[in-house]
């Protein structure tokens, strides 16, 4: 095989990616952390996680990324920021196309994680000016004020709880009457006195000028319509794969995560993936690091077999 300028390179710093180079770091493997950002993924805007083991008071997103981020530079991990651009895996050597140059590498390993779902209900035209995806990152500006929440999922309801720190009521909406979330979470929303559950409900647009004055929402059983007045949205309604610089080459799922085997092996040999861009069944810190130390040693031994 002809020379690479990498043995691996993982795509992501999320949890996923950075065990994975640690995992990766402490095979003396030459390998290269590519982040488009900063460090930490979705958990650096995650107030606190108490279902990671190891931290039985449980420990906030930003400290639980940031112990992660050292113990990844302790192993001497190289980490770069740069947007991937798009791959080329035509070839045995795979080629990483940045912005400014080209990479190659013996193989990959996709960690690029997830974002947040829009809901297409005029968001766009209220970001930084009461809406949000964010509670960590913005609840503070909404002490005493009346914020709505929409989703019934796990963040939904966990970042409802946080935001109940500071806004005096937080509305719950969820198109169901039933929450999706762990019960443990739905316990502690029930018993929250600052928050109202708004079941069956839809949004269907955001009223205001300067920034967020109400949410328009709707009843899906009886269709009758009214306005939640407030002045913050958070919108927490799932998950998209952070996939867009794939080519057809990766085979994903109806909704675009990427489909990996029992070795996180992609339809593509020695390109992995790990974390939340996989198509899994739970999406947890502890599922991505799982994922990432199977990908990493797997890679391991596909580059030892070239
Ligand atoms: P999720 O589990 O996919 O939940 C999305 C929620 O939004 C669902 O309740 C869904 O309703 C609702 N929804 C989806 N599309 C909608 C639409 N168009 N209009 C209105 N509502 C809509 O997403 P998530 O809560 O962001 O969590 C993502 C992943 O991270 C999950 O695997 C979750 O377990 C994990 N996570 C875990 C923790 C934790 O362990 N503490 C914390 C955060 C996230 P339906 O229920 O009716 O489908």
């Amino acid at each position: 095989m002809s020379t690479t300028d990498y043995d691996l390179v993982i795509i992501g710093a999320g949890p996923a990616g950075m065990t994975a180079g640690i995992y990766a770091a402490r095979a003396r493997m030459n390998v290269l952390l590519i982040e488009k950002a900063v460090p930490g993924g979705q958990v650096l805007i995650t107030d606190w996680i108490e279902n990671y083991p190891g931290f039985p008071e449980g420990i906030s997103g930003y400290d639980l990324s940031e112990k992660m981020r050292i113990q990844a530079e302790e192993m001497e991990l190289k980490i770069e920021t740069a947007e991937v651009h798009s791959l080329d895996l035509s070839d045995t050597v795979k080629q990483v196309i940045l912005k400014d140059r080209t990479i190659t590498t013996k193989s990959l390993i996709i960690a690029s994680g997830a974002s947040p779902k829009k809901l297409g209900i005029g968001e766009k035209n209220f970001m930084g000016k009461g809406v949000s995806f964010c509670a960590t990152c913005d609840g503070p500006f909404f002490k005493d004020k009346t914020v709505v929440a929409i989703g019934g999922g796990d963040t939904a309801v966990q970042e409802s709880i946080f935001l109940t720190k500071f806004a005096k009521k937080v509305y719950l909406v969820h198109r169901r009457d039933e929450l999706r979330a762990a019960k443990i979470l739905q316990e502690r929303a029930f018993e929250n006195d600052k928050i109202e559950m708004v079941w069956d409900t839809v949004a269907t647009g955001i009223d205001g000028f300067f920034g967020v004055e109400g949410v328009r929402v709707k009843n899906v059983k009886t269709e009758e319509e009214s306005v939640l007045k407030a002045d913050g949205c958070f919108i927490w309604v799932g998950i998209l794969p952070n996939a867009d610089f794939l080519s057809d080459d990766i085979k994903k799922d109806e909704y675009g995560f990427i489909i990996g085997d029992e070795k996180m092996q992609t339809s593509v040999p020695g390109v992995y993936v790990a974390g939340d861009v996989r198509d899994t069944p739970l999406r947890q810190i502890s599922t991505a690091v799982g994922d990432a130390a199977i990908a990493a040693v797997c890679a391991e031994h596909y580059i030892e077999n070239l």
